[in-house]
């Protein structure tokens, strides 16, 4: 993937190195969140948990109050040319498809905890968007483990996390996310799944959407796609309930199957329309 090509972000926040909140962090330097995210990151990439673990408590270290955020690091300049790279494209689709300017979102960098409109951000919750503040949490411990033990192949796939991200970015811009979060207050608890699976789902397509415009710019190979793609197919909820106790409830699930997440970032890659990425409106996502 070629992301040193891609401009970078000035809407970035690097607050790895303040003031941590709260506790969290064991010795070596990894918390109980960090560990579970090494077990997702290894699941993601299918990849030995120890070398994660390893490569997380060695690659991020503990960040010590007061001490300056590491500037100008591959990883925060990956993120920036992913981040910024989205932004142009957006940019293009609105002026194109939705008649409107795009208002980008901010994204925080962040290592082990750090506050926000949503709440704590913490390593455990894994990458997020909050509406309010209308920014991207995103940990670079996570980031780090996965380039370190998966090298550049794993670089759509993480491209591919920011993405999904700035997909639900969209959701709020359109009035989408707010629409839905209405629906669900007034739904039970099966309803609300649902919704949030058709949710999830055109996040995906969106970042589909993005994808469709690195690959024509030639950025993205069929390796990269391929991996993105290998990554869909791996945090479905079916998949994941499967894996973690053996069995899956349909019902339970908030993000969609595999097979649904491919589904819909192939719609969104392969048409590169917005239009195309209407989760609700079908009956079976
Ligand atoms: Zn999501």
């Amino acid at each position: 993937m070629k992301w040193d090509e891609m401009r970078q972000s000035q809407n970035v926040e690097d607050v790895r190195g303040s003031r941590r909140v709260g506790g969290g962090t064991v010795a070596g330097g990894l918390g109980l969140g960090g560990i579970i995210i090494a077990v997702i990151a290894s699941l993601l990439f299918g990849l030995d948990p120890s070398q994660v673990i390893g490569t997380m408590s060695g690659g991020a270290p503990a960040q010590q109050q007061g001490q300056s955020a590491p500037i100008n690091d591959q990883d925060a300049a990956f993120v920036r040319a992913v981040l910024g790279d989205t932004e142009d494209v957006w940019n293009s689709v609105f002026q194109k498809q939705v008649g409107q300017a795009y208002r980008a979102p901010k994204l925080v960098l962040f290592s082990g905890a750090t506050p926000g409109a949503c709440g704590t951000a913490q390593t455990a919750a894994g990458p997020f968007y909050c509406p309010v503040d209308e920014k991207i949490y995103l940990d670079m411990a996570f980031f780090q483990a996965i380039s370190a033990a998966a090298g550049p192949d794993a670089d759509f796939a993480r491209a591919y996390a920011i993405s999904h991200e700035v997909g639900h970015h969209i959701q709020n811009v359109l009035g989408i996310m707010g629409q839905v979060q209405d629906l669900q207050r007034r739904s039970d608890e099966v309803t609300g799944n649902a919704l949030s699976v058709r949710l999830e789902l055109q996040a995906d397509c969106f970042a589909g959407v993005w994808g469709n415009s690195t690959a024509k710019r030639g950025y993205v190979s069929n390796t990269d796609l391929t991996a993105a793609l290998n990554t869909a197919s791996q945090i479905g909820d079916d998949y994941l309930q499967k894996r973690s106790r053996g069995y899956s409830s349909p019902e339970t699930w908030t993000h969609g199957s595999s097979a649904q997440r491919v589904k819909w970032y192939k719609q969104g890659l392969s048409t590169g329309d917005i239009r195309q990425c209407d989760t609700f409106s079908v009956q079976n996502p």
